[in-house]
């Protein structure tokens, strides 16, 4: 079962009068339980293509089917609520509320999708023990590592039970130690029955995914079963 199906995708800016085309017809499927990394060039078109992918920005031409829902004909209101249901976001920044509680922040995603207090709480405990921060709920983001920021990051990005985790250079701020603790925390998502898509420059973090798709000039140049993976299975 297809998680995203892309058919020839393509994506311009416009500035002024000018044209400049990124994504150039992508087309690709990603099914259920893939673990999928997506690499390139500076400029290649990765972040556009995971917008794209993220439901934050439409496409300029093609289709984007997303667990089901078309989503390229999508207005915007729409586009909100699938994103909200579907998609697990990790940055490289974290992206965590400073003034909120590790906890607090993992539970925001519920608050949109209506769930009571007592509830939210009990998930996002639950999320957080599953990163292994479960003793730190009552901790705000700047008495935290950078690890553990990222740690709530991902919970937060699961608590909602999407069906696709998004990452976008999540090791980008993290030292090598710390790097290779997030990547087991993706492999025990992936494990558990997730689809995992991230984008990263590093060959290391690309080999702890299953697949991995290069972009150059905003086309696929390649798309393969990473072959170190399968060997270690
Ligand atoms: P990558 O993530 O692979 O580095 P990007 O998708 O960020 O590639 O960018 C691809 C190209 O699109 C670059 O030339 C970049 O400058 C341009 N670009 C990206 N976002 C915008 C935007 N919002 N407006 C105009 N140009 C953009
Ligand atoms: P990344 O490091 O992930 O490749 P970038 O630093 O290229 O990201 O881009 C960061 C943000 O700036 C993105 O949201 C991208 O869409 C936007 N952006 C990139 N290039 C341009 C541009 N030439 N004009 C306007 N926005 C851009």
């Amino acid at each position: 079962k297809s998680v995203i199906h892309l058919e020839d995708i393509r994506k311009s800016y416009f500035l002024g009068k000018n044209e400049l085309p990124v994504l150039k017809g992508v087309s690709l499927d990603i099914f259920k339980n893939e673990y999928v990394a997506l690499m390139g060039p500076s400029g290649s078109g990765k972040s556009t293509l995971m917008n794209i992918l993220g439901c934050l920005d439409s496409p300029t031409d093609g289709k984007y089917i997303l667990s089901g829902h078309d989503v390229s004909t999508m207005e915007d209101n729409d586009l909100a609520g699938v994103r909200g249901k579907e998609i697990g976001f990790v940055f490289q920044q974290f992206n965590l509320m400073p003034r909120l509680t590790a906890l607090e922040n993992v539970a925001v995603p519920l608050i949109y999708a209506g769930i009571g207090k007592k509830e939210r709480e009990e998930k996002a405990r639950l999320m957080l023990e599953r990163v292994g921060l479960g003793d730190r709920y009552k901790h705000k983001p700047n008495e935290l590592s950078g690890g553990q920021c990222q740690r709530v990051a991902i919970a937060r990005a699961l608590v909602n039970d999407p069906s696709l985790i998004l990452a976008d250079e999540p090791t980008g701020n993290l030292d090598t130690k710390t790097s290779i603790e997030i990547m087991d925390i993706f492999g025990s998502i992936h494990a558990s029955g997730n689809t995992v898509v991230l984008v990263t420059h590093e060959e290391d973090i690309a080999d702890h995914a299953r697949r991995i798709i290069r972009l150059r000039d905003g086309v696929i140049e390649s798309d393969r079963v990473n072959e170190k993976k399968e060997a270690l299975l």
